[in-house]
């Protein structure tokens, strides 16, 4: 039987319990020398970084977000710093640019501390397709971190960091943030530019921002959300019309039927959520999604078939590791993808190369499109009903690393509650709820597409009744 989560009932969450002030914290050649150490120690367990560097104490920056240490995952991009993707064929690529997001926080003031890892390309859903680092969850070590954005989860959930960059395609950033307990969103398809952030599957990926607190996500997020001409699918969510999130006695909430989700913790924690609004006078309706049933499958049709096209530049010739000699320059591409992706990489591609076949398109890619069309509006149908959609983020808590884990095709199954959001285009945030049996849960919530500030909302709201959890070993060296 799963404990109840860490319920907080009489318990008064000061506002911004972990907001430390990084620019004087970080300000001598001795503070700095002390996280340098500190986070060398935490990561030599965790291998959350690929690429760590500590700040200039000289070099507080300026801007709303200045002084703050960011991490940033390695498939997107950072001027000077390695791009690894973690990939073998990557591994010695240095960006030449910066993303647009990670301009943007730069010019913010916030300063760049390092690269995290992740499943190779972003495949995966526990940090053990890269070819470079498995991540392993700050609140077991035998656990994953997630993925495939683990690196920054557990970066953040060691506190080494208190934010960093993500990508979502399919839950990236969602399940890797519950699997640690910190909070991770999904912005509305386009909120974020998607320059600078290596293609997985154009159609559903997205930068998304995992934090130790809904207020340091929030002043994140609003620095890099914004229209960006060097991205044509990028939107400004704030000239969006999106109906204002009403306070908890007007909201009316939808709740996925949690027995959808196999751990015990995992309903409880959408019951705790569910009870704690209906307690605040919220009107709650359990709801259906018929479409969940084909998310995943939907979801893996689309994305491999983006991705074939997408690593199609990684042919040794423009980017990356290549073999000393080819004989020809078929042999050259052929030599250079065979030694240097890893071996789920190469099943997505030819995955995506089955499913779009001539004779084969109809049936596979053709169907999954309809569906995703019906996934969309169905999804749009439901925010016409209902402000927000709570739900399980995945329906396990942090399985462990290695055989004892998730098969393959469990890992991809499991992927349906977070992979509606990619596919209708619509945010959404993962929250934790408490401690259950020693590991983190917590529960996503889904808005309509604009919505991400209005569920950021929310997520603070919750956040004073469900406080972050802070893993035994890993205590806030900075609050
Ligand atoms: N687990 C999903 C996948 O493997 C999600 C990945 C992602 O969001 N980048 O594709």
């Amino acid at each position: 039987m799963a404990e109840p989560g860490i319920r907080a009932s009489g318990y008064e969450i000061k506002e911004h319990v972990v907001q430390a002030d990084w620019k004087t914290v970080l300000n001598t050649a001795d503070t700095v020398s002390e996280y340098g150490a500190t986070v060398d120690a935490r990561n030599g367990e965790l291998e959350a970084f690929l690429e760590f560097r500590s700040p200039a104490p000289e070099d507080p920056g300026e801007g709303p977000l200045a002084g703050l240490p960011v991490a940033v995952k390695d498939n997107i991009a950072v001027r000077d710093f390695r791009l690894t993707c973690g990939s073998k064929l990557l591994e010695q690529f240095e960006s030449p640019y910066d993303a647009t997001a990670v301009a943007q926080l730069k010019e913010a003031g916030a300063r760049i501390v390092g690269k995290t890892s992740l499943d190779e390309f972003g495949m995966g859903s526990a940090t053990d397709t890269s070819t470079l680092s498995a991540t392993r969850n700050p609140w077991d070590l035998s656990r994953t971190a997630g993925g495939s954005s683990g690196g920054s989860a557990a970066a953040v959930a060691s506190g080494m960091v208190p934010v960093a960059l993500g990508s979502d395609t399919g839950g990236s950033v969602r399940q890797p943030a519950s699997f640690c307990g910190v909070y991770g969103l999904k912005p509305t398809y386009g909120a974020v530019s998607r320059f600078g952030l290596v293609a997985y599957a154009s159609s559903l990926d997205t930068i998304g921002v995992v934090a130790d607190t809904p207020q340091r996500l929030e002043s994140v997020f609003s620095v890099i959300a914004g229209s960006d001409e060097k991205d044509q699918t990028s939107v400004d969510i704030r000239s969006m019309q999106v109906r204002e999130t009403p306070g908890l006695k007007a909201l009316t909430v939808g709740v996925l039927a949690p027995d959808t989700a196999d751990d015990p913790a995992v309903q409880q924690a959408v019951r705790d959520v569910e009870t704690y609004l209906q307690s605040q006078g919220a009107n709650t309706e359990r709801v259906n999604l018929p479409v969940l049933e084909y998310a995943a499958a939907v979801y893996y049709t689309i994305a491999t078939a983006e991705a074939g096209a997408n690593l199609a530049r990684f042919d040794g010739v423009r980017y990356g590791e290549r073999p000393l000699y080819a004989e020809n320059p078929d042999e050259l591409v052929r030599l250079s993808r065979s030694t240097g992706l890893g071996d789920e990489v190469k099943l997505r591609i030819l995955l995506g190369t089955y499913v779009l076949r001539s004779g084969f398109h109809d049936q596979y890619y053709g169907r999954a499109q309809r569906l995703r069309a019906r996934i969309s509006r169905d999804m749009q149908d439901l925010f016409t009903r209902v402000d927000v959609l709570v739900s399980p983020v995945f329906p396990t808590l942090a399985f462990p690393l290695g055989s004892d884990g998730l098969t393959p095709y469990q890992r991809k199954q499991a992927d349906r509650y977070t992979t509606v959001a990619n596919l209708a285009g619509v945010p959404a945030l993962a929250l934790p709820t408490g401690v259950y049996d020693g590991l983190p849960g917590g529960v996503q919530l889904t808005g309509p597409k604009g919505g991400d500030f209005g569920l950021i909302r929310l997520a603070k709201v919750l956040a004073g009744v469900f406080p972050p959890p802070t893993p035994p070993n890993y205590p806030r060296v900075w609050s």
